[in-house]
């Protein structure tokens, strides 16, 4: 759809949306990203997770979304009234100009516009069922990625126990601030309410969903999610779109598991279509230092396995790009083009089983791209500009570029880098880059300098500001 197109239709929903109130946004009902290792639950992404509580659980398995809190958040969206939560928003919603927010955006996709009425309906007194669940069954992973948390990787998780805190100025990681928000998982699947909850709820849930994505820890580890895949191969949803997170990292027996029970359900033409998301934030032994736990040989062998195993399979890469996935990223970019050309759906230009779906990560702060310096910068912009000569519009005839999607997320991440931060916060992070990634080299015996010597300047001035 060309853009015009989508802003008309932007414009519509964006009306209709202001005829119940300038605060309603239909992702408050119909989207909804469960965290069962914790109980925890969030609608949309942007606003912060709460807990659904166990009393409210004992009378119904939907009150995993339907939560007291959230059906106030609803009556404040019916009522006109902005929620603080939904800030991201109205940030935006209050830039001079025309904009459209992601309520609009949301509000007008596949699995909500359609359902308008039932959420008003609904309003803020009755349970609805998600078009568009995400759902994590455990924290069980393989990888302690440099910027992940305990609460979602089981390996940061043993190495926290093992080893205490990081001293570093952010303590996102620590259990104390896991604790006080009620984010520490429970361990034991099997013995989990929440977990029990969902299997209750999903005969009824699973017939109006739209967008299903099973997400981790690592889905692949726990048997849930086979359990999830079985159901679908014997009963159709036919508007479904099925997603399934990997690391891509797991032993081969659970990849062929997984591609057997995939290849089920793909014969049985029971969903719409098939994605898997896998995570890769640059190339080479760089990505291995920051994905700890990834070995690019067995990920590379894992990933072409299952391309050619499930021919219907779309593959997207998420990448969180980070301070350390400068350098060398554009060995990245090279090779999804080469992925993307080897994988075709059809002749189109445009049309590859292979995404690349750039996003910047925000926490911890000491690893974000816009603490980049001018030679950072420089490399980022440069691979912008190899992004934009490998578009449609540039590239030979019959190959496969990057898509307006993927060139505009890395537009967007660049403008975001340049913008920087002031000199006092610099000096925070550089001194937590230093001090975390010391004592993650003590513990794990890597060694950054060696790893990213282009980083020696950040990390030396890092080492001055800890020693003062
Ligand atoms: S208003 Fe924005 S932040 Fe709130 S649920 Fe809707 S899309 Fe998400």
């Amino acid at each position: 759809m060309s853009n015009d197109n989508l802003k008309k239709q932007y414009q519509t929903t964006k009306e209709k949306l202001e005829n119940v109130s300038p605060a309603f946004c239909l992702a408050k009902w119909f989207q909804v990203t469960l965290h069962l290792q914790n109980g925890h639950n969030h609608s949309c992404h942007h606003p912060n997770t709460h807990q659904t509580t166990l009393e409210e659980l004992k009378d119904n398995p939907s009150t995993l979304h339907n939560t007291h809190f959230k059906k106030k958040i609803r009556k404040l969206m019916l009522e006109g009234v902005r929620p603080k939560e939904c800030e991201y928003c109205w940030k935006i919603e209050d830039t001079p100009g025309e904009h459209f927010s992601d309520r609009h955006i949301k509000s007008n996709d596949e699995w909500a516009k359609p359902f308008f009425d039932e959420a008003i309906d609904a309003g803020c007194e009755k349970n609805i069922n998600p078009k568009y669940l995400e759902v994590s069954f455990s924290n069980s992973c393989n990888f302690k990625c440099a910027y992940c948390l305990p609460h979602i990787s089981s390996s940061w998780m043993k190495e926290l126990k093992q080893y205490g805190e990081y001293q570093t100025t952010s303590k996102h990681h620590a259990f104390a601030y896991l604790e006080q928000l009620g984010k520490m998982p429970i361990i034991d699947t099997s013995l989990n309410p929440y977990v029990k909850a969902f299997w209750e709820w999903w005969p009824s849930l699973y017939k109006d969903l739209k967008t299903f994505r099973i997400t981790g820890g690592e889905p692949f580890m726990v048997p849930d999610t086979y359990r999830v895949l079985e159901y679908v191969a014997d009963n159709p949803n036919p508007e479904l779109s099925l997603a399934i997170n990997s690391n891509l990292g797991v032993e081969q027996r659970l990849i062929d598991k997984a591609a057997l029970s995939i290849g089920k359900i793909m014969d049985s033409k029971n969903v719409k279509d098939i994605t898997i998301y896998t995570s890769l934030d640059t190339w080479g032994e760089q990505a291995e230092y920051i994905r700890y736990g990834l070995n690019m040989d067995l990920f590379l062998r894992n990933l072409y396995y299952i391309l050619e195993k499930l021919p219907e399979v779309q593959l997207t890469f998420m990448c969180t790009y980070n301070l350390l996935s400068i350098t060398s990223f554009r060995s990245f970019l090279e090779f999804i083009l080469e992925l993307k050309n080897k994988f075709k759906k059809s002749h189109s230009k445009y049309d590859s089983r292979i995404v690349l779906d750039i996003s910047y990560l925000k926490d911890p702060q000491f690893m974000c791209a816009n603490l980049a310096d001018q030679d950072l910068l420089d490399r980022m912009k440069s691979d912008l500009n190899f992004m934009m000569a490998n578009s449609p519009n540039c590239v030979a005839s019959e190959s496969i570029g990057f898509t307006d999607f993927e060139l505009n997320k890395m537009l967007r991440l660049t403008n975001w880098a340049k913008g920087g931060v002031s000199q006092d916060f610099k000096k925070i992070q550089l001194k937590d880059i230093y001090i975390f990634f010391s004592e993650y080299d003590r513990r794990r015996g890597t060694n950054f300098l060696k790893t990213f010597p282009e980083y020696e300047n950040l990390w030396l001035a890092g080492k001055a500001l800890a020693s003062q």
